[in-house]
């Protein structure tokens, strides 16, 4: 009698398990299903391998596509993904020609129905840039999102995987459709015109100065409370279809003493250049004369974090206020712009627009 009492206790408790274990992939299965997200990975630190523990001394852009997904088993309780390797660099060998391969590949794979969104994995360096180039040339209402990691994966606490799954999280929410570009890091979503690297180390390097982010993430849970006002994706006026490179465009970071011959050396290989000045855009009348003889489309921004210029703060009538962009997307802007032969009025409407 008590054996057959133990028995029955066992297969209740046998039934009970393997049913919970059903339903919890059955649960999975259903949040998954209907969406695709193509992963697209670069490199940069995210895909960085070096001695155990540690966090600098790396080598970035070692991890493949696969790998990276591998660390992250509950990225399958999201979405089917599908991983493909576009580079394996530091994000400082990232080029325009990689950009344009990523806004091919997305514009392309964008029209399949079955593709949710799009997660990019990218080094912190120039992840802003890569960012804000695909804002302005992918032709997509759905998710675009670029994530990546200040620590290597094999160093302690390794913030990779928590930002792969939270990209891969908003990539396939509604909240994210039709939003431009985004970047998710430590549980932040930033929009790609505003994101910047603000320091060297830390986890939270990647924000968005005065703007701030437009929203969150939790366990998987987007919360957006903002949307980017100025036109992205869709909107604009570009189209890198047809293209292999960008015109080139020089930035010249003006300080004390800065020799003035740069400006002219600068433009003499350059399609168009930006300055970074001080303060409002400034830089001394040496600068003002050299820049003042230039025929090439001069923008003008500012080496400040924070830093807005407006026409008014314009020191030679021939240059370009960048508004808030940093020099870097104040350059990227320009490429575009040069690649549409866009005049100066057009340009400067293109600051304000974008
Ligand atoms: N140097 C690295 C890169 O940009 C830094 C990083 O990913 O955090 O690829």
């Amino acid at each position: 009698m008590k054996r057959s009492i133990i028995f029955f206790i066992c297969c209740v408790l046998v039934f009970t398990v393997s049913s919970i274990d059903i339903n919890a992939s059955a649960k999975s299965k259903e949040k998954s299903e209907g969406k695709k997200i193509i992963v697209l990975a670069t490199g940069g630190t995210i895909a960085g391998v070096g001695d155990a523990g540690k966090t600098a001394g790396y080598k970035p852009g070692t991890l493949t596509a696969e790998e990276l997904l591998s660390a992250v088993p509950e990225l399958a309780d999201i979405a089917d993904i599908e991983a493909i390797q576009v580079c394996n660099v530091n994000s400082d060998d990232i080029t325009a020609e990689i950009w344009i391969t990523l806004a091919n590949i997305i514009n392309e794979k964008a029209s399949d129905p079955e593709i949710k969104g799009f997660v990019i994995t990218h080094g912190t360096d120039t992840l802003e840039e890569t960012a804000y180039f695909l804002n302005l040339t992918v032709k997509t209402d759905k998710p675009v999102v670029i994530t990546g990691s200040m620590r290597p994966s094999t160093s302690i606490s390794a913030d990779g995987p928590m930002n792969l799954y939270e990209a891969v999280s908003i990539a396939a929410s509604d909240e994210a459709v039709g939003q431009g570009v985004l970047v998710v890091f430590s549980d932040r979503i930033y929009s790609a015109r505003s994101v910047t690297k603000t320091s060297t180390y830390h986890v939270t390097a990647i924000a968005s100065g005065e703007t701030g982010a437009i929203g969150i993430v939790r366990d998987g849970e987007v919360l957006l409370y903002e949307s980017p006002v100025k036109k992205h994706t869709t909107q604009t006026v570009f189209d890198v279809s047809n293209l292999e490179k960008l015109p080139t465009v020089s930035i010249l970071y003006f300080s004390v003493d800065a020799d003035p011959r740069l400006v002219k050396y600068a433009a003499k290989y350059s399609d168009g250049l930006v300055i970074a000045g001080a303060g409002a855009g400034e830089f001394s009348k040496k600068w003002i004369k050299a820049i003042k003889k230039l025929k090439i489309p001069v923008i003008i921004s500012s080496r400040i974090d924070d830093g807005v210029i407006t026409k008014d703060n314009l020191l030679c009538g021939n240059t370009i206020a960048a508004d808030n962009l940093s020099p870097q997307k104040a350059a990227i802007l320009l490429r575009l712009a040069l690649t549409v032969d866009a005049d100066k009025e057009q340009i400067e409407e293109m600051f304000k627009e974008y």
